[in-house]
């Protein structure tokens, strides 16, 4: 229970039973009768698949060659780096089934962003894109890792079996059980966030933390209004990074216990998405605001039939109004279908989903993210004066830091103290309350809109990047004396741009200006993923303001923006 004089907010809906049990028990229990040779994981541009049968077999297979040929244990920590291939939730599968816990970092990290994320990780063993071997060789110099994994190809590279052959020829042996008491402590994913200040870390996530979610977001999600208003989810098309918590829940854990088929896609593609919206005919369609903009602009789309969307459901960054009618209206036009577009809220440290609109609500979709989803609470505190947030006078709160707790909400940051102690407010009570850094407000029925953010964290397309991290490299050029980084919103379809702001050095101030910023771009950018580039610009300053504790003011330099134009 919370705190007495605490004002808290719940989900609208009632409180579900929520079963403790462990990730691998859940997903394989198949609830709802999936045929064993339906296809589950189908590659969108080859075709080839696996059936639920399959899933199952090459699961208990691959966990079985994992540990006779690589000797895997429970509790040791596994890398995944490589992009969406119908191998990867195979492999998830597998590490976990074995009792291992599994750290999925994102494809598209550079050398030294893998490697700080191994060290962070403490990973043995990488399983790693065939593709992305030499990034994972040199980056995994200087780490714990022990072993290198091919996750794909038919047969052994020299000599070594790969995940996609072990997984066909190891002998199915039972996975390791796991009690629902332990599944409520036990981690199995270690997936990098920022949280809400300094470098990417670890979020530990439980078993329990996600059986509780796929349960939650189904009673919230799937139960919620009459039968006619809900989706079946016959299929799904998979674009966002199985590394993502979105993607993650969405397409590995969700869609199996429903027995959706999910065509993966490696990288997004238009056509190859539309295409497959036509061929699979999902009722729904999960996105990002950049790609909802790219279906209402885009005049590819006419020349595909989209008309069994009846639901899009977009995350991980902010949909205004304007876009969500304009989608619908699009697919009015095209298709002549009423399509509801829905927002959701959430991040890694929720497992992620948080708020949802529910199925017989669909009245407040142009207006927020959906009410608290079942068996959270949340409250809603003025950061400065860490007290609840008024409530004014139609029943709704003055924007507000959103504190939040439930069966879903990370226990902290993997091996790093200070971060968790930093991210938790703890009532006197001993109430636990997990600070998202998210500003919004909740109305009179409970429903949620996102206003702000007061973390560090920037959002291009939706995946993170992390300031202090872009700093501490840009620090490292010989032209720079003090960086800081903020981020600028530009619109849905540029998304927040990482913009930099710098100190030259002396030796620098006597050149031109413009080449000296065309120095460091260029040196910057092999060192970084591409979604972190500086594509808002980098901008010289006398210095960089900073509180006297010598914290960078991140909100002047936001202020500074309002008068510059985004360079994108
Ligand atoms: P991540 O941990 O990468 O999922 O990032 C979580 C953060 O993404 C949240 O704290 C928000 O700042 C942002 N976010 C997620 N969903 C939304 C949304 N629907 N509207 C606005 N921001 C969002």
């Amino acid at each position: 229970m919370s705190s007495i004089s605490s004002k808290v907010y719940r989900s609208p809906y009632p409180d579900i039973k929520i079963e403790s049990v462990d990730l691998i028990t859940y997903l394989f229990s198949n609830p709802f009768n999936t045929p064993l040779d339906k296809p589950i994981f189908v590659d969108a541009l080859s075709g080839r698949q696996y059936t639920f049968g399959d899933v199952i077999q090459r699961t208990r297979s691959l966990a079985n060659g994992l540990q006779q040929s690589f000797e895997l244990k429970s509790n040791e920590i596994v890398a995944l780096f490589s992009p969406n291939t119908i191998e990867y939730p195979i492999a998830c599968y597998s590490i976990i089934g074995s009792g291992a816990i599994l750290a999925p970092i994102s494809a598209a990290l550079t050398v030294l962003e893998l490697n700080a994320q191994l060290k962070t990780s403490g990973a043995r063993l990488i399983i790693v894109h065939s593709t992305l071997l030499e990034t994972a060789r040199k980056a995994a110099k200087g780490t714990s890792v022990e072993r290198i994994i091919i996750l794909d190809g038919p047969s052994p590279i020299n000599g070594q079996a790969t995940c996609e052959y072990l997984a066909r020829t190891s002998t199915p042996a039972p996975l390791k059980e796991i009690s629902p008491k332990e599944a409520s402590t036990k981690t199995i994913f270690i997936c990098f966030s920022s949280g809400t200040s300094g470098p990417s870390k670890g979020v530990i996530t439980t078993h329990q933390n996600l059986t509780s979610n796929l349960q939650q977001w189904h009673a919230h999600m799937m139960n919620t209004g009459q039968p006619s208003q809900q989706v079946k989810r016959n299929a799904a098309i998979a674009f966002l990074p199985l590394s993502h918590i979105y993607g993650l829940n969405l397409y590995m854990c969700q869609c199996l216990i429903w027995g959706t088929t999910v065509v993966i896609m490696p990288r997004f593609d238009l056509d190859t998405y539309l295409g497959c919206v036509q061929k699979y005919r999902p009722d729904e369609l999960a996105l990002v605001p950049p790609i909802a903009l790219m279906i209402v602009k885009d005049p590819r789309v006419a020349k595909y039939d989209l008309s069994s969307v009846k639901r899009i459901m977009s995350a991980a960054a902010p949909l205004t109004n304007e876009l969500s009618s304009a989608l619908e209206a699009k697919f009015k036009e095209l298709c002549n279908t009423q399509v509801f577009c829905t927002q959701s809220w959430g991040l890694t440290e929720t497992s992620p989903m948080a708020t949802a609109i529910p199925n017989d609500r669909m009245d407040k979709r142009g207006s927020g993210v959906g009410c608290i989803t079942l068996n959270m609470e949340f409250r809603f505190m003025d950061p400065d004066t860490m007290t609840d947030a008024v409530t004014k006078s139609d029943g709704s709160t003055e924007p507000a830091e959103i504190w939040c707790r439930g069966p879903n909400v990370t226990q902290g940051y993997y091996n790093n103290e200070e971060a968790t102690k930093a991210a938790f407010h703890i009532d006197p009570d001993g109430t636990k309350w997990f600070r998202t850094g998210d500003i919004g407000v909740i109305d009179k029925e409970g429903y949620v809109a996102i206003q702000d953010r007061i973390k560090e964290m920037i959002k291009y397309k939706g995946l993170q990047v992390i300031p202090s991290e872009l700093e501490g490299k840009l620090i490292d050029h010989p032209d720079i004396e003090d960086a800081g980084v903020v981020g600028m919103w530009v619109d849905e379809m540029a998304t927040e741009l990482p913009v930099g702001f710098v100190v030259l050095s002396r030796q620098a101030r006597d050149r031109e200006v413009s080449a000296v910023l065309d120095g460091i771009h260029s040196w910057l950018n092999p060192k970084i993923a591409n979604h972190k580039r500086l594509r808002g610009g980098i901008y010289v300053l006398d210095q960089i303001p900073k509180s006297p504790s010598g914290k960078i003011l991140r909100r002047q330099l936001k202020e500074l923006l309002k008068s510059k134009k985004p360079k994108a």
